[in-house]
């Protein structure tokens, strides 16, 4: 780590002053779940720039071969996802929670790393890649599971993965896509999906309202390792900005939503938040003493 990657202190402990308050809701993005492994699809090097081709909601409900695809690409990509660990980012999220510092986070990641690193409010805005759905009956499982019954009809199986991209895809040669076998709902045969928010969906409404509940709720929004280039996580930081609350933004690069930034700290988001939950919690711990 060069010195020079690390935040100016006075704009950390201009952060930490606004966070030491409480109250605070965190709206984060694939920025910070990067130092976990999970490439970030605008960051430098991210999916876009390999000519990868995000999911679309369309992929699934019409095009049953490119969801067969899908799926066995999925089926690879499971794995290295389930086991994809929290990093420094989303323990010092954690930590502040366990402080009464940080009151909710609302998450545009499918990763459920905050959930892994001991969040406990958490909004999955874009849905989470550990449950599946049922397009037919709406039924929700766990993907474990799914992943189990996707084994038993599978045996022999195998396909090579070469990358794995945030969304849990992976690419993987047709000769094993169409030895692959897929398997449907288990209560009404209809096809499944991964209960995630894909392009061409929309978030459920009573998520959105539970969100802007959240933020109405709140002192002031940490926005962390998002480029806001989305309406659906940006609408949360114009909506604290009409509340007249003050904004932290620690993003690599720019967001745009910088015109609205209280505090915006251009830094990497696990060496960041560690040193600004060091400085919050060892202040707290002082004037509790
Ligand atoms: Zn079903």
């Amino acid at each position: 780590m060069h010195a020079e990657t690390l935040p100016p202190t006075d704009v950390l402990t201009a952060a930490a002053e606004i966070v030491g308050r409480g109250g605070v809701v965190v709206l984060s993005g694939a920025g910070l779940s990067t130092e976990s492994g999970i490439p970030d699809y605008r960051g430098p090097g991210g999916a876009y720039s390999r000519n990868h081709t995000p999911i679309t909601y369309q992929l699934f409900r019409d095009d049953p071969r490119g969801r067969h695809r899908y799926w066995a690409r999925s089926y690879i990509g499971w794995p290295m996802m389930r086991n994809m660990q929290p990093n420094a980012g989303h323990l010092s999220v954690a930590a502040l929670e366990s402080s009464k510092l940080v009151s909710g986070v609302i998450t545009q990641n499918v990763d459920s790393l905050h959930h892994k690193a001991g969040s406990s409010s958490v909004i999955d805005l874009h849905g989470r890649l550990d449950t599946v759905m049922c397009m037919g009956c709406g039924l929700r499982g766990s993907r474990d599971a799914l992943h189990a019954r996707i084994a038993a009809v599978n045996e022999g199986w195998e396909g090579a993965a070469t990358r794995i991209n945030p969304d849990g895809d992976v690419d993987l040669p047709d000769s094993s896509v169409e030895a692959f076998a897929m398997v449907d709902c288990a209560a009404c045969g209809g096809p499944l999906k991964p209960d995630v928010v894909y392009f061409g969906e929309s978030v459920p409404p009573a998520r959105v309202a539970d969100s802007y509940a959240m933020v109405d709720g709140a002192s002031s929004l940490l926005v962390l390792g998002s480029s806001l280039h989305v309406y659906s996580g940006r609408r949360f930081v114009t909506h604290a900005h009409k509340l007249g609350l003050p904004i932290v933004i620690i993003n690599q690069g720019e967001t745009k939503a910088d015109d609205l930034a209280t505090v915006r700290l251009d830094a990497p988001l696990g060496t960041t938040l560690s040193l600004l939950s060091d400085l919050i919690l060892t202040d707290t711990r002082k004037s509790n003493a």
